[in-house]
Protein backbone atom coordinates (compact mmCIF):
# COMPACT_ATOMS: atom_id res chain seq x y z
CA UNK A 1 0.00 0.00 0.00
CA UNK A 2 1.20 3.65 -0.63
CA UNK A 3 -0.20 6.68 0.65
CA UNK A 4 -0.38 9.70 -1.72
CA UNK A 5 -1.28 13.57 -0.45
CA UNK A 6 -3.33 14.88 -3.42
CA UNK A 7 -3.99 18.46 -4.12
CA UNK A 8 -6.14 19.81 -6.93
CA UNK A 9 -7.43 23.14 -7.51
CA UNK A 10 -11.12 23.65 -9.48
CA UNK A 11 -12.84 26.49 -10.34
CA UNK A 12 -15.81 25.30 -7.69
CA UNK A 13 -16.35 23.33 -5.03
CA UNK A 14 -19.64 22.38 -5.70
CA UNK A 15 -19.69 18.09 -5.85
CA UNK A 16 -15.63 18.38 -6.33
CA UNK A 17 -15.23 15.72 -3.46
CA UNK A 18 -18.01 13.53 -4.90
CA UNK A 19 -16.59 13.11 -8.50
CA UNK A 20 -13.01 12.82 -7.24
CA UNK A 21 -13.76 10.89 -4.55
CA UNK A 22 -15.72 8.47 -7.43
CA UNK A 23 -12.37 8.24 -9.02
CA UNK A 24 -10.31 7.64 -6.45
CA UNK A 25 -12.24 4.36 -5.46
CA UNK A 26 -12.49 3.54 -8.72
CA UNK A 27 -8.45 2.83 -8.68
CA UNK A 28 -8.81 0.63 -5.87
CA UNK A 29 -7.63 3.63 -3.55
CA UNK A 30 -9.37 4.74 -0.34
CA UNK A 31 -10.08 8.18 0.59
CA UNK A 32 -8.30 8.87 4.55
CA UNK A 33 -8.68 11.96 5.09
CA UNK A 34 -9.31 15.51 3.42
CA UNK A 35 -9.84 19.59 3.18
CA UNK A 36 -11.52 21.55 0.78
CA UNK A 37 -10.56 25.02 1.15
CA UNK A 38 -11.52 28.53 -1.00
CA UNK A 39 -9.63 31.26 -2.34
CA UNK A 40 -9.14 33.88 -4.72
CA UNK A 41 -8.34 30.96 -7.60
CA UNK A 42 -10.49 28.51 -6.96
CA UNK A 43 -11.18 25.42 -4.97
CA UNK A 44 -8.68 23.60 -3.33
CA UNK A 45 -9.00 19.99 -2.19
CA UNK A 46 -6.78 18.08 -0.49
CA UNK A 47 -6.62 14.45 0.29
CA UNK A 48 -4.83 11.54 1.75
CA UNK A 49 -5.62 8.47 0.00
CA UNK A 50 -3.68 4.93 0.90
CA UNK A 51 -4.15 2.30 -2.16
CA UNK A 52 -2.26 -0.44 -4.28
CA UNK A 53 1.12 0.85 -5.37
CA UNK A 54 0.32 0.00 -9.16
CA UNK A 55 -2.80 1.89 -9.57
CA UNK A 56 -0.90 4.93 -8.32
CA UNK A 57 0.29 5.96 -11.98
CA UNK A 58 -3.96 5.30 -13.15
CA UNK A 59 -5.26 7.47 -10.41
CA UNK A 60 -2.73 10.45 -10.81
CA UNK A 61 -3.34 10.16 -14.46
CA UNK A 62 -7.53 10.41 -14.08
CA UNK A 63 -7.14 12.92 -11.57
CA UNK A 64 -4.77 15.01 -13.50
CA UNK A 65 -6.82 14.61 -16.51
CA UNK A 66 -10.56 15.21 -14.88
CA UNK A 67 -12.68 17.82 -16.32
CA UNK A 68 -13.25 19.20 -12.67
CA UNK A 69 -9.21 19.93 -12.29
CA UNK A 70 -7.13 22.79 -13.31
CA UNK A 71 -4.46 22.04 -11.47
CA UNK A 72 -3.29 18.67 -10.09
CA UNK A 73 0.07 17.66 -7.85
CA UNK A 74 0.80 14.41 -5.96
CA UNK A 75 3.43 12.83 -3.79
CA UNK A 76 4.22 9.99 -1.49
CA UNK A 77 3.00 11.08 2.07
CA UNK A 78 5.84 12.62 4.24
CA UNK A 79 7.13 13.25 0.99
CA UNK A 80 7.82 16.89 0.09
CA UNK A 81 9.72 17.82 -3.47
CA UNK A 82 10.46 21.37 -5.36
CA UNK A 83 7.64 20.04 -7.82
CA UNK A 84 5.37 18.40 -5.75
CA UNK A 85 5.06 21.48 -3.56
CA UNK A 86 2.55 23.98 -4.83
CA UNK A 87 3.30 27.84 -4.41
CA UNK A 88 -0.13 28.83 -2.97
CA UNK A 89 -0.42 29.57 0.45
CA UNK A 90 -3.07 26.72 0.75
CA UNK A 91 -0.24 24.04 1.10
CA UNK A 92 1.24 23.57 4.01
CA UNK A 93 1.27 22.29 6.53
CA UNK A 94 -2.65 21.17 5.68
CA UNK A 95 -4.12 19.95 8.80
CA UNK A 96 -6.17 17.39 7.15
CA UNK A 97 -9.63 16.96 9.07
CA UNK A 98 -11.09 13.60 9.54
CA UNK A 99 -13.30 11.99 6.56
CA UNK A 100 -16.90 12.52 7.84
CA UNK A 101 -18.24 10.20 5.01
CA UNK A 102 -17.06 7.71 2.69
CA UNK A 103 -15.90 8.10 -0.61
CA UNK A 104 -18.93 7.88 -2.91
CA UNK A 105 -19.19 5.13 -5.36
CA UNK A 106 -21.33 5.35 -8.48
CA UNK A 107 -20.16 3.92 -12.21
CA UNK A 108 -18.08 1.38 -12.27
CA UNK A 109 -14.40 2.43 -12.92
CA UNK A 110 -12.86 3.18 -16.41
CA UNK A 111 -9.11 2.39 -15.72
CA UNK A 112 -6.65 2.72 -18.37
CA UNK A 113 -4.51 -0.77 -18.31
CA UNK A 114 -2.75 -0.30 -21.67
CA UNK A 115 0.26 1.68 -21.15
CA UNK A 116 3.67 0.37 -19.54
CA UNK A 117 4.08 1.56 -15.85
CA UNK A 118 6.73 4.08 -15.75
CA UNK A 119 9.19 3.87 -12.81
CA UNK A 120 7.05 6.05 -10.61
CA UNK A 121 10.15 6.21 -7.57
CA UNK A 122 13.05 6.43 -9.52
CA UNK A 123 10.76 10.16 -11.74
CA UNK A 124 9.83 10.85 -8.16
CA UNK A 125 12.86 11.06 -7.10
CA UNK A 126 14.75 13.67 -9.20
CA UNK A 127 12.01 15.64 -9.63
CA UNK A 128 13.45 17.74 -6.94
CA UNK A 129 17.16 18.20 -9.39
CA UNK A 130 14.89 19.00 -12.63
CA UNK A 131 12.72 21.94 -10.80
CA UNK A 132 16.61 23.20 -8.84
CA UNK A 133 18.41 22.84 -12.29
CA UNK A 134 15.57 23.54 -14.91
CA UNK A 135 16.19 24.13 -17.54
CA UNK A 136 19.62 22.53 -17.63
CA UNK A 137 18.27 19.19 -16.93
CA UNK A 138 19.67 16.61 -19.50
CA UNK A 139 22.17 15.51 -17.10
CA UNK A 140 19.66 14.68 -14.97
CA UNK A 141 17.13 12.95 -17.60
CA UNK A 142 20.23 10.76 -18.87
CA UNK A 143 20.71 9.97 -15.57
CA UNK A 144 16.52 8.82 -15.31
CA UNK A 145 16.94 6.80 -18.48
CA UNK A 146 19.79 5.15 -17.21
CA UNK A 147 18.71 4.21 -14.03
CA UNK A 148 15.36 2.47 -14.85
CA UNK A 149 14.67 -1.04 -17.18
CA UNK A 150 14.78 -0.28 -20.77
CA UNK A 151 11.13 -1.47 -20.69
CA UNK A 152 9.84 1.71 -18.83
CA UNK A 153 12.58 3.89 -19.41
CA UNK A 154 10.17 5.83 -22.53
CA UNK A 155 6.90 5.97 -19.74
CA UNK A 156 9.20 7.14 -17.04
CA UNK A 157 10.30 9.95 -19.65
CA UNK A 158 7.00 10.76 -20.39
CA UNK A 159 6.21 11.14 -16.91
CA UNK A 160 9.21 12.93 -16.05
CA UNK A 161 7.51 15.14 -18.77
CA UNK A 162 4.42 15.90 -17.52
CA UNK A 163 5.30 16.55 -13.92
CA UNK A 164 8.09 19.13 -15.01
CA UNK A 165 5.41 20.85 -17.81
CA UNK A 166 2.75 20.88 -15.19
CA UNK A 167 5.53 22.52 -12.35
CA UNK A 168 6.44 24.82 -15.70
CA UNK A 169 3.11 25.76 -15.90
CA UNK A 170 2.26 26.34 -12.29
CA UNK A 171 5.19 28.33 -11.67
CA UNK A 172 4.98 30.68 -15.03
CA UNK A 173 1.44 30.36 -16.35
CA UNK A 174 -1.01 29.27 -13.75
CA UNK A 175 -2.34 32.91 -13.14
CA UNK A 176 -2.61 33.69 -17.22
CA UNK A 177 -6.31 33.05 -18.62
CA UNK A 178 -7.31 29.91 -20.21
CA UNK A 179 -6.63 29.74 -24.12
CA UNK A 180 -7.35 28.03 -26.81
CA UNK A 181 -5.00 25.46 -27.80
CA UNK A 182 -3.43 27.91 -30.42
CA UNK A 183 -2.46 30.51 -28.23
CA UNK A 184 -1.56 27.92 -25.43
CA UNK A 185 0.98 26.58 -27.47
CA UNK A 186 2.23 29.49 -28.84
CA UNK A 187 2.47 31.59 -25.79
CA UNK A 188 3.12 28.58 -23.07
CA UNK A 189 4.18 26.00 -25.23
CA UNK A 190 6.81 27.12 -27.54
CA UNK A 191 8.40 29.82 -24.88
CA UNK A 192 8.95 26.90 -22.71
CA UNK A 193 10.33 24.32 -25.26
CA UNK A 194 12.74 26.75 -25.98
CA UNK A 195 14.55 26.98 -22.53
CA UNK A 196 15.21 23.25 -23.84
CA UNK A 197 15.50 23.05 -27.64
CA UNK A 198 16.50 24.93 -30.51
CA UNK A 199 12.64 24.74 -32.24
CA UNK A 200 10.70 25.60 -35.27
CA UNK A 201 6.95 25.22 -34.62
CA UNK A 202 4.28 25.59 -37.57
CA UNK A 203 0.73 25.83 -36.55
CA UNK A 204 0.09 22.60 -33.83
CA UNK A 205 3.51 20.83 -34.90
CA UNK A 206 6.49 21.34 -33.29
CA UNK A 207 9.86 20.16 -35.04
CA UNK A 208 12.62 19.69 -32.23
CA UNK A 209 16.11 20.36 -34.53
CA UNK A 210 18.47 18.92 -32.53
CA UNK A 211 17.09 17.10 -28.82
CA UNK A 212 20.27 15.61 -27.26
CA UNK A 213 17.95 12.82 -25.89
CA UNK A 214 17.38 11.48 -29.16
CA UNK A 215 20.78 10.99 -30.58
CA UNK A 216 20.96 9.37 -34.17
CA UNK A 217 20.84 5.53 -33.99
CA UNK A 218 20.59 5.05 -30.44
CA UNK A 219 17.27 5.85 -29.05
CA UNK A 220 14.59 8.06 -29.04
CA UNK A 221 13.98 10.55 -25.96
CA UNK A 222 11.32 12.43 -27.48
CA UNK A 223 8.82 11.18 -25.29
CA UNK A 224 9.40 13.66 -22.42
CA UNK A 225 8.82 16.52 -24.82
CA UNK A 226 5.81 14.90 -25.56
CA UNK A 227 4.58 14.93 -21.72
CA UNK A 228 6.35 17.84 -21.18
CA UNK A 229 4.02 19.81 -23.80
CA UNK A 230 0.74 17.84 -22.00
CA UNK A 231 2.14 18.72 -18.77
CA UNK A 232 2.37 22.31 -19.58
CA UNK A 233 -1.05 23.11 -21.71
CA UNK A 234 -3.11 21.12 -20.03
CA UNK A 235 -3.74 23.67 -17.08
CA UNK A 236 -4.28 26.24 -19.84
CA UNK A 237 -6.39 24.81 -21.83
CA UNK A 238 -8.77 22.75 -19.45
CA UNK A 239 -10.98 21.29 -19.39
CA UNK A 240 -9.85 20.01 -22.59
CA UNK A 241 -7.54 17.21 -22.66
CA UNK A 242 -3.96 17.84 -25.05
CA UNK A 243 -2.64 15.18 -26.52
CA UNK A 244 0.78 14.92 -28.34
CA UNK A 245 1.72 12.48 -30.74
CA UNK A 246 5.34 11.34 -31.84
CA UNK A 247 5.31 11.59 -36.20
CA UNK A 248 8.93 11.26 -36.28
CA UNK A 249 12.47 11.04 -34.26
CA UNK A 250 15.86 11.72 -35.00
CA UNK A 251 17.02 8.57 -33.35
CA UNK A 252 15.35 7.00 -36.26
CA UNK A 253 17.00 8.56 -38.87
CA UNK A 254 14.58 11.33 -39.13
CA UNK A 255 16.03 14.94 -40.14
CA UNK A 256 14.33 16.02 -36.77
CA UNK A 257 11.71 15.25 -34.09
CA UNK A 258 8.09 16.37 -34.94
CA UNK A 259 5.43 16.33 -32.49
CA UNK A 260 2.05 17.21 -33.49
CA UNK A 261 -0.38 18.44 -30.25
CA UNK A 262 -4.13 18.18 -30.42
CA UNK A 263 -7.22 18.36 -27.73
ZN1 LIG B 1 13.29 12.36 -30.91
Amino acid sequence: MVELEIQVLSDRREGLLTELGCVVVANSFSLIRQRLTQDNRGAWLAMIVRGPPEQRLALEEMLGTHSRVLSFEAALSGETTAIAASPAKTVSPIAFAPSPEPAPVSEPPVVPSTAVMPDVARVEHILPKLAQDYPQIYPWLVALENSVDDAVREASLMLAGRRTGAWVYKRDYALGAKLSLADAIKRIGVPALRLLADIEQHGVHVHILNSPLCAPGVRSGCRFYGGYVEGLLSGSVAPKKVFVRHLSCRSTGAAHCSLEISH
